[in-house]
């Protein structure tokens, strides 16, 4: 899609620190950390959020999951373990639209989340 800047980010037209990729998903190290890892993965196809999602794409979203532990593992958080955060819509505090999981680990993390 045009105009969006995680696109542009799987395209590889605005750099970032990619950790994985393959055909169908791009991991890379979110910009403003929240904790010592801090990695979004995305699907290369563009979808503002979850909603916009279509069942038949379910299996995308499993492929990100599926792919989640070995890029944990990557980024030396594997054993420790990690937290996996999807936003979506205005009461989560999403900010890019295009959908993304934030991969968190490296430190406890407090639960409720803020
Ligand atoms: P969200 O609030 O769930 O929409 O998260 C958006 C995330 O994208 C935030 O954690 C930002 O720090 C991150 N972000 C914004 N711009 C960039 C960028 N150019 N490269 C990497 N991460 C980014
Ligand atoms: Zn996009």
């Amino acid at each position: 899609m045009d105009d969006c800047l995680f696109c542009k980010i799987a395209a590889g037209t605005i750099p970032a620190k990619i950790v994985y990729q393959d055909e169908l998903i791009v991991a890379f190290d979110d910009i403003r950390p929240q904790a010592p890892t801090h990695t979004l993965i995305i699907p290369r196809e563009h979808f503002a959020a979850l909603p916009d999602v279509p069942a038949a794409k379910g299996d995308l979203l499993a492929h990100i999951l599926v792919k989640a532990p070995l890029i944990a593992a990557a980024k030396g958080i594997g054993a420790s373990g990690y937290r996996i955060v999807l936003n979506t819509g205005r009461d989560s505090g999403q900010d890019v639209f295009h959908i993304h999981f934030h991969l968190l680990g490296g430190r406890r993390m407090a639960w409720p989340p803020g």
